[in-house]
């Protein structure tokens, strides 16, 4: 019985002389993509509603940041880094002090946005910004990234401008894994030139790409 069906359904079939392809039948051009598969799912799974707070995926996968930044920025968005009272939580029993002022615990709100350290770092970046007092008063990485100001300028300026927080956030990272890993000292002008140089090395980047969303950024094409 399966023989015969299956000699019905293969009779019906007819061939082409071209070389077979893989084609993925659930996007409009056949092209596989893991949004396509997400899709699919989630309309399978009948008990899924689309969650109130949709995660600000633009403010992550769509910047022109290095591809680690973003899977730092995305783990930060979601309060994954690991800060010592997330080891904690994981249960790795560490003693919990910030490594830069040494005088409070380590979590993300503290590190990034409370530590005094790092207040006099963003100060030091943005602190003529008659707003700024504000906008570092947020109490998460996802309500700073999306209540960051806009700015209006264009070209450089506005591209340079984007990029300050993610380069902070990033450069405050990587100096307190110094701290703690290679024993540094903490210099705040040193940071601040640190961040600067990580903008620029990250604009440079961005405009060496023959790109037209990127030429569009950076106003010009290259600096
Ligand atoms: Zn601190």
């Amino acid at each position: 019985m399966e023989m015969t069906e299956l000699i019905v359904m293969v009779d019906s079939l007819s061939l082409s002389p071209g070389r077979d392809q893989w084609k993925w039948r659930w996007n409009n051009n056949k092209n596989f993509t893991v949004k396509s598969m997400y899709d699919i799912l989630l309309k399978q799974d009948r008990d899924y509603s689309q969650p109130a707070d949709v995660f600000p995926f633009k403010l992550v996968w769509e910047v022109s940041i290095p591809t680690n930044v973003k899977f730092f920025i995305w783990a930060l968005l979601w309060e994954r880094v690991l800060t010592i009272d997330n080891l904690n939580g994981q249960c790795i029993a560490i003693h919990n002090a910030c490594a830069l002022c040494n005088q409070c615990e380590e979590s993300i709100n503290h590190l990034f946005f409370g530590c005094s350290l790092v207040l006099d770092i963003w100060y030091g970046l943005v602190g003529h910004i008659a707003r700024m007092g504000g906008i570092l008063n947020h109490d998460n990485p996802k309500a700073f990234l999306t209540n960051w100001p806009k700015l209006n300028n264009r070209g450089i300026g506005e591209s340079s401008w984007c990029l300050v927080p993610y380069a902070t956030l990033w450069v405050v990272w990587c100096i307190r894994n110094h701290i703690i890993f290679e024993n540094w000292v903490f210099d705040v002008e040193k940071v601040i030139m640190r961040v600067k140089g990580t903008i620029w090395a990250w604009l440079d980047m961005l405009c060496s790409k023959v790109d037209t969303r990127l030429l569009t950024c950076c106003g010009t094409g290259r600096i």
